[in-house]
């Protein structure tokens, strides 16, 4: 991938920070990749699409690192979960056999497992060599009339935010717009079916199937989820959906554009987080479709589904009444998750905003009071001053922070990529507190805090080191 065609990409015009006048997405430092590098952000976005041969092109250790960590679920095919690389060793280098080594993976994938498609992930050393994996991609496609795609994301382009972008970029150039939909059955109740797609929704523990009930009772049809829960065909006809929802997902904004830009659809940024969240998403969806009947079974849907959430909610709202929070996560989430916890009375005591945008931290002042503490430091010697500092009750982080609450003995709740859980939805917020209340309310707290029974003094015994 040329250089221009990589600053072009950090300079998303969808990206609102990019308007002003020192713009571009923040570009790679040394050590950038520590966090994970563009591959990792390209296959973390595709890797869902379920019928689908991921080969990893390079050594091992590229697969290795990061195959399948986030919690994605799929209905259908397990494909996705099979890793698959090249596996690339020093002599492959030294006798420039990776094309020949690539062409034998994809043979092999195809004889196999008759994918839907192969997508073949570049990496650094594969690019570095310079090996043709477009040539070698196109090559394959045509002697095995498979479809199998190149994703040109080697990890020393960049970030792992970058990394998601040259995946949508991928899928809007070799996939979207290669195939008609089906015609949409006609539904039983009589209504007209819309369709749409969803960008960045990854199906995280299955939450998805909790969201996805209700679009379909209001007559949505789903094209495609970029990528949770994805089929290959299903990518290649989200440009004839009529409206697109982008689901905390900025570095996929990209496709989103494209999309309004070159088949007229138009989309709207939005979360499946939090009872308020939810609701504006269902209404911002049906406000793009623009017909007066959805909109009236919007709120009609809108007002049944919180009456209910609002009911089942009751018994954990009391338990976690004023409670404090630590929050410290990414992106969309550092303000979406504090309208959720404000809903059920929590109070949100500081966030962490190293990976969010300005505007995601206008929202979160605009949430939390100018006076909000945000958090750039994640080592664990910051959060947990932090959390002493504010006398919070719980830290809410990614799953790396695991082990920092547990060293400290402080209660914790995994709320990224790796989650158990399903939190979309006005379900899923039910399981948010059910999983808050389980977390703070633990009787585990009180026992590991408590001095171990050997190393209280025990009267009249001399103790011994
Ligand atoms: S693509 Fe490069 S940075 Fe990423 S895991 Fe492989 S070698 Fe490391």
């Amino acid at each position: 991938m040329k250089t221009s065609e990589i600053q072009a990409l950090l300079d998303e015009p969808a990206c609102h920070h990019n308007s002003k006048e020192k713009s571009g997405c923040a570009r790679p430092k040394p050590g950038a990749a520590a966090g994970g590098c563009a591959f990792d952000g390209a296959q973390i976005a595709l890797l869902p699409i379920a019928d689908v041969a991921h080969i990893v092109h390079g050594p091992i250790a590229c697969a290795g690192s990061s195959w399948d960590n986030r919690g994605t679920r799929a209905s259908g095919p397990a494909l996705f979960r099979i890793g698959m690389t090249t596996d690339l060793s020093e002599t492959d280098v030294i006798m420039g056999r990776g094309e020949k080594r690539l062409f034998h993976a994809i043979k092999q994938a195809i004889d196999s497992y008759s994918p839907a498609a192969v997508f073949v992930y570049n990496t650094c050393v594969t690019a570095l060599i310079g090996d043709d994996v477009e040539a070698a991609c196109r090559a394959a496609t045509a002697h095995w009339g498979t479809p199998v795609v190149p994703v040109d994301a080697a990890g020393f382009y960049g970030t792992k935010n970058l990394g998601n972008r040259l995946a949508g970029e991928a899928m809007f150039k070799h996939v979207i717009g290669t195939r008609e939909p089906d015609t949409a059955p006609a539904r039983p109740d009589g209504l007209p079916t819309w369709d749409i797609n969803l960008i960045g929704e990854y199906n995280i523990a299955g939450e998805f199937w909790h969201v996805l009930p209700l679009l379909d009772a209001l007559g949505y049809r789903v094209l495609c989820t970029l990528s949770g829960d994805a089929r290959f065909a299903e990518v290649q006809t989200m440009h004839r959906a009529q409206a697109t929802m982008v689901v905390c997902a900025k570095a996929l904004l990209n496709v989103a554009r494209k999309l309004e830009e070159q088949y007229g659809i138009p989309y709207f940024e939005g979360s499946f987080y939090g009872v308020e969240d939810m609701n504006n998403a269902l209404r911002d969806l049906s406000r793009l479709i623009g017909d007066a009947d959805l909109a009236a079974r919007t709120e009609a849907l809108i007002a049944r589904e919180q009456a209910r959430a609002d009911a089942a909610l009751a018994p954990w709202r009391e338990r976690l009444r004023g409670k404090r929070v630590l929050l410290y996560t990414g992106g969309v989430k550092s303000w979406s998750i504090v309208s959720a916890l404000q809903d059920l009375g929590m109070k949100v005591v500081a966030t962490g905003t190293k990976k969010s945008t300005e505007e995601d931290k206008a929202r979160i002042r605009e949430l939390m009071g100018d006076d909000t503490r945000m958090i750039d430091d994640g080592s664990p010697k910051a959060l947990l001053s932090v959390y002493h500092e504010y006398r919070a009750d719980i830290l809410i982080a990614g799953g790396r922070n695991l082990y920092t609450a547990l060293k400290a003995r402080i209660p914790f709740l995994d709320i990224n990529q790796e989650r158990e859980f399903a939190y979309a939805g006005y379900t899923g917020m039910v399981e948010l507190a059910r999983q808050m209340a389980l977390s703070i309310e633990s009787p585990v707290w009180d026992a590991v805090r408590r001095p171990a029974p050997w190393a209280q003094p025990v009267s009249g015994t001399l103790m011994s080191v």
